[in-house]
């Protein structure tokens, strides 16, 4: 599949494989038609949790199955296809009172590194939507409650039939480097104890990618930045965002940190970055986020060949 401009090409939750077909959504028939179905692909989100499964080779997959008769009941996505299998995700929180398959379900923080790609792309979009449909039950026009149409993709009010759109907030992530090719780390207030990232931040209203960027630094540890390029993107659905990745050069070096948001931040070179990983000093996020695919794209390889020593 085409990857576009993207710098960093195999981010855990960038997997464009599912054929959207948003064509077919108008068809008012088409998911009580593929729930009727057993060639369709269904993929059931418990909470935020779904069903995994080993696979050939590393990796895991999710668990899908053919359309039970309670699925007809549950609010379902119309995902696309895949191998000319229709996937559909259903939102299937019932399954844990019934206590069913507990035991392989897992979080998309907890196996997003690990998906094969039909994994990653059915559970992110399911998660998304469910996490979107959970929070938008009423017209933000008239309160009425609203419903389901377009294959799960919109919401409908009954009452003034307006058509309600699921969200994505853009954030910004950005690895500063400096004139001597360090990278700015910075821990904000509620990371875990020695976690530190990359700066981020959201977008705000009638702002650019480019702009944003540098209004986070800015704001976040008083650097100017500039030459800022785009490297990769990837929805983060915790609950709603999309997170695109930058690089950007430090104008000058001197940290002037906002201490509501930033508890510390400092420059690393690699050998720093070596060492603070292998004391402990220094932790970084999962391979899931982005955050640590920019770190490893400045480092130059993967963070997990550093010798880390034993806590
Ligand atoms: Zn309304």
């Amino acid at each position: 599949m085409p990857r576009g401009h993207a710098v960093i090409h195999d981010l855990p939750l960038s997997r464009p494989v599912l054929d959207r077909r948003a064509d077919l959504r108008t068809d008012p028939g088409l998911l009580p038609r593929l729930l009727a179905d057993p060639g369709t692909a269904v993929l059931r989100l418990v909470g935020d949790r779904v069903r995994v499964r080993d696979v050939e080779g590393p990796g895991l997959g999710v668990w899908v199955s053919p359309p039970s008769d309670a699925d007809r009941s549950r609010l379902a996505f119309y995902l696309g296809e895949a191998g000319g299998t229709a996937y559909v995700g259903v939102v299937a929180d019932d399954l844990v009172a019934e206590g069913d398959g507990d035991a392989a379900l897992r979080t998309l923080r907890q196996v997003g590194a690990e998906l094969d790609d039909v994994g990653a792309a059915t559970y992110v979009t399911t998660l998304a939507l469910a996490n979107w449909h959970r929070a938008h039950g009423h017209c933000p026009r008239c309160g009425a409650p609203t419903a389901p149409d377009l294959g799960g993709w919109i919401r409908r009010c009954p009452r003034d039939d307006s058509e309600h759109f699921p969200r994505t907030d853009m954030a910004v992530i950005v690895a500063v480097v400096d004139a001597d090719d360090r990278i700015l780390l910075a821990r904000g207030r509620g990371f875990r104890a020695r976690g530190m990232s990359v700066l981020a931040g959201f977008v705000e209203p009638g702002e650019t990618l480019v702009g944003a960027v540098v209004r986070e630094v800015a704001e976040e540890v008083g650097v100017d930045v500039r030459d800022v390029t785009y490297v990769g993107d990837q929805p983060w659905p915790f609950p709603s965002s999309l997170m695109l990745g930058f690089t950007a050069r430090a104008v000058a070096t001197e940290l002037r940190l906002q201490e509501a948001e930033i508890e510390a931040a400092r420059w690393f070179s690699r050998d720093e970055l070596t060492g603070a990983l292998a004391d402990g000093s220094v932790v970084v996020s999962g391979r899931i986020s982005i955050s640590r695919r920019l770190i490893e794209h400045w480092y130059g390889r993967p963070l997990d060949t550093v010798d880390v020593a034993p806590r």
